[in-house]
């Protein structure tokens, strides 16, 4: 029996326009499958939206939310005006957004009332855009002769009550998606699973992280033992870099997990990072692929792809970041250094995008988000105080405005002389590289570069590596 899962983020279900789309593929696909399961974001903007409002409430405005409850229900009506025929299915639609809109406000106020946000109250007021998608996108199916239902993923995935950020629990899921979805499916109905969200064992929401629907599919795919899970989005997949930044990029056919890991950590956009993770175990390929251009192939991924020629697949940017240096020559030898260094971090509930230390010991080197840094540089000062009187700890300092350049691929383990062709090309850019890491799995090489350099720097680097060199 062969089984589906497609994920349709929100630009690729946020008009009547998109969702006839989308429709039109769901339609298409559920020809070839047994079982198809279909799960879907908010529309593009309504989960940004739906925290600014919890936000500007917990700072004490009281306007802005209702604005934007008035915002999304002209926004959904919208939609489902055009998309529904039937005057009942149209009448409960729209008592069926109004009910969550109010929600939605009845939380905001709460939260003026209080003067506070929580992550667990972000968490349910950031999952409606979700709740009321998959039940237009259900609506439209039946009304288009499909047997759709909507499924809220609260029922489905159970998580950690790490809100914002939860971890699912894997066993307890996939009993949730036996008992929920296979009957459903032994019907044929086409069920339609609100992407992003979950649910603590006790039943309180939590969210996968921001981008999370993606995540959400592949946890479904590896329950449902599916063949394929799809990532249905608005370009025709993985490229080899930002377009808007080097034009020649191009699509690229075929990615190991690995790659794709490492593209999405380093800020590949297209498919959420944690997506991986869950297929990899069970070998379940991914693909990525445009709503709007159903017709191309898009981006499969799987496990070990047939080595292409080109080492070096992709070159991804991540822009806003800083670097701390913890420095002095006294760390030398000394255990225990780079464990609290780590901890001060991650007392602040910052998260480090990358490390270098130099095998003398002197310095050690991390990368923040620039918003982070203040907090850091206090927490690791007052951490390190007898330290830095003995001056064991010369200097803790950051440099602002820097920017992690990254060069993908499983061949950089296969062959040598990519890092001398990857700094070749940054010199003859005259760009400076402030610092480099080469992770272990040797499927990618990053470099710190100052933000001044930063596009510069990835063009340069897609132009000798995946250009020049004839690899694509
Ligand atoms: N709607 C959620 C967000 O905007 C999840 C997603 O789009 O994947 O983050
Ligand atoms: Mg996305």
């Amino acid at each position: 029996m062969s089984t589906l899962v497609m994920k349709f983020g929100g630009t690729s279900v946020g008009s009547d326009k998109t969702h006839k789309q989308a429709c039109a593929i769901i339609l298409e696909q559920k020809k070839d499958w047994d079982r198809l399961v279909v799960v879907v974001s908010a529309m593009s903007g309504v989960t940004n939206l739906l925290i600014k409002g919890a936000q500007t409430a917990s700072l004490g405005d009281d306007q802005t939310y209702q604005g934007i409850v008035e915002q999304l229900r002209t926004q959904h009506f919208q939609v489902v005006d055009e998309l529904l025929n039937d005057s009942k299915e149209l009448a409960s639609m729209h008592a069926s957004i109004d009910q969550y809109l109010d929600n939605f406000a009845v939380f905001c106020n709460s939260i003026h009332v209080l003067g506070e946000c929580t992550l667990r109250a972000l968490d349910t007021i950031s999952s409606f855009g979700e709740r009321i998608n998959a039940r237009i996108l259900a609506a439209f199916l039946r009304q288009e002769g499909l047997l759709s239902e909507a499924v809220d993923s609260t029922d489905l995935i159970i998580t950690d009550d790490k809100f914002h950020n939860a971890v699912p629990l894997m066993d307890l899921t996939c009993k949730n998606v036996t008992s929920v979805l296979d009957p459903l499916l032994e019907e044929g109905q086409v069920p339609v699973v609100t992407g992003f969200m979950a649910a603590t064992e006790s039943g309180v929401t939590t969210t996968l992280g921001r981008g999370g629907s993606d995540f959400s599919a592949s946890i479904l795919g590896v329950c449902l033992e599916a063949d394929e899970v799809w990532i249905w989005t608005d370009v025709d997949g993985v490229m080899t870099s930002d377009p808007r930044i080097v034009p020649e990029a191009i699509t690229l056919p075929l990615l190991s997990y690995n790659e794709m890991s490492e593209l999405a950590y380093f800020g590949a956009k297209v498919v959420h990072p944690r997506t991986i993770q869950p297929v990899v175990e069970h070998e379940i390929p991914l693909r990525v692929k445009n709503a709007t251009h159903a017709a191309h192939p898009g981006t499969l991924i799987v496990k070990n792809p047939e080595m292409a020629k080109n080492t070096v697949k992709a070159v991804t940017l991540i822009e806003g970041l800083s670097m701390i240096n913890v420095e002095g020559r006294g760390m030398m030898g000394v255990p225990g250094i780079a464990a609290r260094t780590f901890a001060a971090v991650a007392s602040q509930g910052a998260s480090i995008l990358m490390i270098t230390q130099a095998s003398s010991e002197q310095s050690i080197s991390f990368l923040l988000p620039m918003e982070t840094v203040e907090s850091v540089l206090l927490a690791l000062q007052d951490e390190m105080a007898r330290e830095l009187e003995r001056k064991d700890i010369e200097k803790i300092w950051s440099k602002d405005n820097v920017v992690i350049v990254t060069a993908v691929g499983a061949g950089i383990r296969k062959t040598p002389g990519v890092g001398a062709r990857i700094f070749g090309a940054l010199a003859k850019g005259s760009i400076n590289v402030i610092a480099v890491a080469q992770g272990s799995s040797e499927c990618s090489i990053s470099m710190v570069i100052d933000a001044k350099d930063s596009e510069q720097a990835v063009r340069q680097i897609h132009k000798a590596i995946l250009h020049d060199s004839g690899d694509l």
